[in-house]
């Protein structure tokens, strides 16, 4: 705020010394310990087919649970993240954990098909998003085709070489999801080049999916679009049986959301799905 800075140079009103610019930069601070402190953690929420109830995969969702603050929400520190650059070493450690966890549910006897990951824009800054997928599968002997990286449309189209490093993962066998979708500007014209298998239907559209008619229509539209390029559609966000009824009805045959589970320890994912 230029208008309120003094002759002197010092402003009576300084936006980064104010109580939100304090609690910035002690969130910083803290994050930056999290992972060694043991704060950092995984939860997994099913995917599912929606006739049969059928485990399709899991999609890993990170925690942040700090002894002071308690539980962070991810659109806090996420975004914080990705700005101070530590989103690099929370995203190897994401990847790591969550593909050993697949290890673990297979030794307890659980087969969970498909591991999905979210990446963030700055994962694909440096180009060793390459190298460090395939370290992490060939470390946990995990079948690429296994791990699905879910990114979303603006990291995609505004990312410098993202779609390089999407085609290279692709050649390495890993699945790719678009995340959110609906919500960014992805060109069709990008999306038939693409490697990808799986379009996630954003949540905002399913949320009012049987009274907001232009919801509706993006949905199905979405659905079409999935159908005509031969990909597999997943509902986000579903919580009620009416909006499954309705997804069902229109062809998209895959869900996420709780109706069929909130995100879940490790512990509780396989009680809920160990048969
Ligand atoms: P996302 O990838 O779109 O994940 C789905 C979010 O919707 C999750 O929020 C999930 O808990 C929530 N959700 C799922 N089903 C329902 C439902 O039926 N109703 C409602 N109201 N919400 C539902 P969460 O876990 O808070 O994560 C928020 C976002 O943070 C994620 O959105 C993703 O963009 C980001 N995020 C989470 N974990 C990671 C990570 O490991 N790496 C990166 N880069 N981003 C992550
Ligand atoms: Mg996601
Ligand atoms: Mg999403
Ligand atoms: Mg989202």
């Amino acid at each position: 705020q230029a208008k309120a800075r003094g002759r002197n140079g010092y402003s009576f009103y300084m936006p980064s010394m104010t109580g939100e610019g304090v609690e910035r930069l002690r969130l910083e601070t803290y994050l930056r310990r999290s992972i060694e402190k043991n704060e950092i953690f995984l939860t997994y929420q099913p995917q599912v087919e929606i006739d049969t109830g059928r485990l399709i995969g899991v999609e890993a969702l990170v925690r942040w649970n700090h002894p002071e603050l308690g539980l962070v929400p991810p659109v806090r520190f996420i975004p914080l993240a990705e700005d101070t650059g530590f989103i690099n070493q929370l995203g190897e450690w994401v990847l790591h954990e969550a593909c050993r966890q697949m290890n673990r549910w297979q030794e307890a006897g659980l087969h969970v098909p498909k591991m999905a990951v979210n990446l963030s824009a700055r994962q694909f800054e440096r180009g060793g998003i390459v190298n460090l997928v395939a370290d992490i599968l060939a470390d946990t002997g995990l079948a690429p085709q296994r791990l699905q990286l879910e990114v979303t449309e603006s990291v995609i189209m505004n990312t410098g070489d993202a779609m390089v490093f999407i085609n290279d993962l692709h050649a390495i066998g890993v699945a790719l999801a678009i995340d959110d979708f609906g919500t960014g500007y992805s060109s069709l014209a990008y999306l038939k080049q693409l490697p990808v298998q799986t379009l996630k239907i954003d949540r905002s559209f399913i949320k009012d999916i049987s009274t907001d008619a232009n919801d509706e229509a993006i949905a199905i539209a979405i659905i079409q679009l999935g159908k005509s390029m031969n990909l597999s559609v997943i509902a986000e966000g579903v919580e009620t049986k009416e909006q499954a009824t309705f997804l069902l009805r229109h062809g998209c045959r895959l869900a996420q959301g709780y109706l069929y589970g909130k995100p879940l320890s490790p512990a509780d994912l396989l009680a809920r799905w160990h048969v």
